[in-house]
């Protein structure tokens, strides 16, 4: 699934080349991926024509294409959406369900298990109104992460997941900033000592920035806007490695599933 760096790594590509440029036509907007706001897919479709992009934000694993109307579309790339620029006759395959055609290049949303989303987000309403907070902010402190879990008796690896805490998160990059703040996945998130939640928040922001750095980890689906695999798997540490040893210790990395969701750990160096 696309979490933040794979998402900012698509927003970064699309904000280069996308920024002054005008939707000539909407050529196809499939009406089940719009899930969010209050407008249908023929609506949105009929709005974007003579717009220009003025710029790409994300919150979260959220994409927002900000048009000149101060208005804004927004994008979830669901568990396997790809999100790609193509020159106009490169041929459509199938599970394409948004085409947005640029005059000579075209935005395709290609999703095919549909878990994805697209929606219409009018200048100044607020669609994401319940994610947490923004990692790669100022606002990701360890007293602010302490304050958010403090009585949560769920493991902090379902909590880290769950958005509403801190946004942009998934099983990779919870799993790896686990590990290199040495806290296991099962303990109860109001367990935290604030020496664990400074560690959480610099693992957080590293396993991200490194992941950004390295374009993404495509481990199926993902690929960036110009199609191209990320590299950042090369650079897990404990997602994927399971039964391989520790880089740290050495011991075993194990899983263990946890409210529906595989962690990977070491049980030597996370407590
Ligand atoms: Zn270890």
């Amino acid at each position: 699934m696309p979490e933040l760096p794979e998402v900012e790594t698509i927003r970064q590509y699309l904000n280069d080349v996308l920024p002054g440029l005008q939707v000539r036509q909407v050529l196809h907007l499939d009406s089940r991926m719009v899930k969010n706001g209050r407008l249908s897919s023929e609506e949105i479709a009929r709005r974007l024509p003579g717009h220009m992009v003025k710029s790409l934000k994300r919150r979260g694993k959220f994409l927002f294409l900000e048009w000149d109307t101060k208005d804004h579309l927004l994008l979830h790339l669901g568990m396997s959406g790809r999100l790609i620029w193509v020159p106009e006759n490169v041929p459509w395959v199938v599970h394409t369900h948004m085409v947005l055609d640029f005059g000579g290049h075209h935005l395709r949303l290609i999703d095919p298990r549909r878990f994805g989303r697209i929606g219409w987000m009018a200048s100044g309403e607020d669609l994401v109104p319940h994610l947490g907070i923004e990692p790669l902010s100022h606002d990701l402190t360890a007293p602010r992460l302490i304050q958010r879990l403090a009585g949560r008796t769920a493991p902090i690896k379902s909590l880290l997941l769950n958005q509403g805490i801190v946004a942009g998160l998934g099983n990779i990059y919870v799993d790896e900033a686990l590990f290199r703040a040495k806290i296991r996945p099962d303990r109860p998130g109001g367990s935290l000592t604030e020496t664990d939640a400074k560690r959480l928040t610099r693992a957080i922001r590293a396993v991200l920035k490194q992941a950004i750095e390295h374009r993404g980890t495509s481990f199926s689906d993902y690929v960036d806007a110009l199609g191209h695999p990320g590299q950042n798997q090369d650079y897990l540490r404990v997602y994927g490695r399971n039964q391989g040893p520790c880089s740290v210790c050495g011991e075993v990395i194990v899983t263990q599933v946890i409210q529906g969701r595989t962690a990977h750990y070491c049980e030597h160096c996370q407590r």
